[in-house]
Parts: C-alpha cells; structure tokens; sequence
C-alpha cells in the first residue's frame, strides 16, 4: 500500500471545524474517519463518515483502530476552545489539550502513523506586537488556552526531531461560515463568537447584541478580527496534508483571511444580509481584547497554494445566516 492510501482520521470531527473539514475531505474525494467522543460536538454534524466513539484518553482503543485501519494522517481537532473558561479552569485545558493530545501521539507512534494536521490558534501569539501577524511574530500567550496550544506546538517540534512525525499546525484567526450547502454549521454551548451572537440577535433570540467597547484605536472604535470562512480553513488542512505528503517541511501556517473587519462592520453586515434591524448596545471592554488582530496568511498561499473561495465577510455571513435560519436551534432541529 502507498502511503497515501488510507483514511484521513478527524479527530474531534463532530465539532465545527472537524465537520467542516470532514465535508472538504468527502467533497474532494478522501476517504475518512472520525473519532470523537461527542461530548461537545454533535453526531448530525459527522455526515456519512464513519464515527469510532471514544475518549482521546483511551489509547487501548485508539491502539485498535490505527493498527486495524489503514490512516494516512491524523487531522487533531479535539479540543476545548473557551479562552474565559480556560481561566478559571485550567486544569481541563492542560488536560484536555495537552495530556490527551500527548497520549492520541503516542498511539500513533506506536502504530508507525507519521503524519499529523494540528488545530492551533491565533492565541498561541498573545499580545500583538503588531497589527499584521506573519509566522515571525513572537508566540508569547495570554491564557491556558493559547498556552495550551502553543505547548503542543512545541511538543510536535520535537517530536519531529526524535520520531520523524511530520506535521503542519494551523494558526487560525477567527473562523466564521458555514458549508455551502447548508448541511452543517455553527452550534456551541455556550455561544461566543460574535457573529452567530449577532444573527441570533437578527432572529430574535437575544435582545440585542452588546459592543464590547467602542473606545479602541480603531476608524469606528470597535474592535477589529479576521474572519475566515470555514471551508477556506479546511481546505488548508488538505493542503497541508498534500504538503506533507510531497515531502514538505514540518512547520506552521497563519490562517486568516487578511482583511480585518470592524465589529461594527460585522454587525452592518449581518443586517444587510438578513434584511433585519438589530439593535446594538456598547458595553465595557472584553478583558484581553487586542483592539486589532488580522492574519499575514502569505506564507501559506506560497507554500501550500492556498487561496480563499468564500474570503468576503458578505459570503461568509450569507453562509452563516443560511444555516441558522434553517436550523434555529443548531442540531437540535
Ligand atoms: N464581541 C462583541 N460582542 C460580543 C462578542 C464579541 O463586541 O457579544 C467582539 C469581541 O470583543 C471581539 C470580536 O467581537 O473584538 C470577536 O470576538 P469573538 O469572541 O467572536 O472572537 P475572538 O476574537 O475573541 O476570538
């Protein structure tokens, strides 16, 4: 068998992006799997992939599959994601993120599974030192979340060294969107993110959507992210693989879309989209909110080819509105 043959295994693929990037891998014909253990994600959210139930922890489990499957990579998305949360309870992101990740590696060293995409997060970069944030910029978190990310970072750096475990991490800025055909989207509990919190706002399910302050250094005050569309995010992960695969180099990409937008902007935008009025109250600061972050994603467009399909926040807010509006209660519908 050729090393490229074999399923791509999503781990954590009922979560927002693992089932958007299981849809990208089905969609370009690649076989896959998912292994999750549906505690915050959603089974509706997996498609026809097939799903192996379980715990990152349990490596008896993780053992069996990788030695009775053909795995041609491992897409790691299984994570906790709340940077608030991350600060009261760090335990379960050093845990969760780090431990159970250490333990999904070394099954697959066991089993000779070499190849390796990495879900990590614009956090691992803390404070920006500048506005425009390449791969150089310094890595120096904020929180447990982004720590916990960059510490697995650092653990996939040596293990290339030592095992020969080939990997590409993901650094994403603020992913946005749902798939196009309105199958899968968003649904978190607790939600937020701001722009499912302002469609929500659209529909009526909430009031209004409150600012988090309108003070910053920025042309309208308001806080200015990246937001990339979901499936211009998965498509990276396979372009990552690809890289690999050709004999790429191990080493991280910066995923944004590289247009920053205003949370007033945002929320103009989602206006226009649903055709809905929506009111909007400005609050205080959000602790730890950088007043602009946006992504120098080059290195990714010349290294893996990568090119956004749904860049504009006008698709990516469509996309999101569609599967909202259809699925007004997430999966539970
Ligand atoms: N935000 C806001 N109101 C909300 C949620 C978020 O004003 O109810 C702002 C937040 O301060 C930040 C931007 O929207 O500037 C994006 O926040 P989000 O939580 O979606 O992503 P983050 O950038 O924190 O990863």
């Amino acid at each position: 068998m050729s090393e490229s043959q074999g399923a791509v295994l999503v781990v954590g693929g009922a979560g927002y992006i693992g089932s958007h990037c299981l849809h990208e891998l089905r969609s370009q014909g690649f076989e896959t799997l998912c292994y999750d253990n549906l505690s915050e994600g959603h089974r509706q959210a997996i498609g026809p992939t097939e799903l192996i139930e379980g715990d990152l922890g349990d490596e008896a489990k993780l053992d069996k599959l990788f030695s009775e499957r053909p795995i041609r990579a491992v897409f790691h998305f299984a994570a906790n994601c709340y940077v608030g949360e991350s600060c009261e309870d760090p335990q379960k992101y050093y845990f969760n993120n780090v431990r159970q990740t250490l333990g999904l590696l070394r099954s697959m060293l066991r089993n000779d599974v070499k190849r390796f995409i990495f879900s990590s997060t614009a956090a691992t970069f803390g404070n920006p030192v500048k506005d425009v944030i390449d791969e150089t910029h310094p890595q120096d978190p904020i929180n447990p979340y982004g720590r916990s990310k960059l510490m697995v970072e650092w653990i996939l750096r040596d293990y290339h060294t030592a095992y020969g475990l080939d990997y590409v991490a993901l650094r994403y800025f603020n992913a946005a969107g749902a798939a196009e055909d309105g199958s899968i989207g968003e649904d978190h509990d607790p939600e937020t993110h701001l722009i499912p919190l302002v469609i929500q706002a659209a529909m009526g399910k909430r009031p209004d959507i409150k600012i988090f302050g309108d003070d910053y250094p920025t042309p309208d005050g308001t806080c200015i992210r990246d937001y990339i569309h979901i499936i211009d995010l998965a498509s990276a992960h396979i372009l990552g693989l690809e890289y690999l695969e050709k004999g790429g180099e191990s080493t991280a990409f910066n995923l944004g879309n590289g247009k920053g937008y205003s949370v007033k902007e945002v929320i103009d935008t989602v206006e226009r989209v649903t055709e809905r009025p929506i009111a909007r109250e400005v609050v205080g600061r959000r602790a730890g909110d950088p007043p602009v972050l946006v992504a120098d994603y080059r290195r990714a467009a010349e290294t893996l080819g990568w090119a956004q399909r749904f860049g504009d926040l006008e698709t990516i807010v469509r996309t999101a509105w569609q599967w909202h509006s259809a699925h007004p209660e997430g999966y539970a519908d």
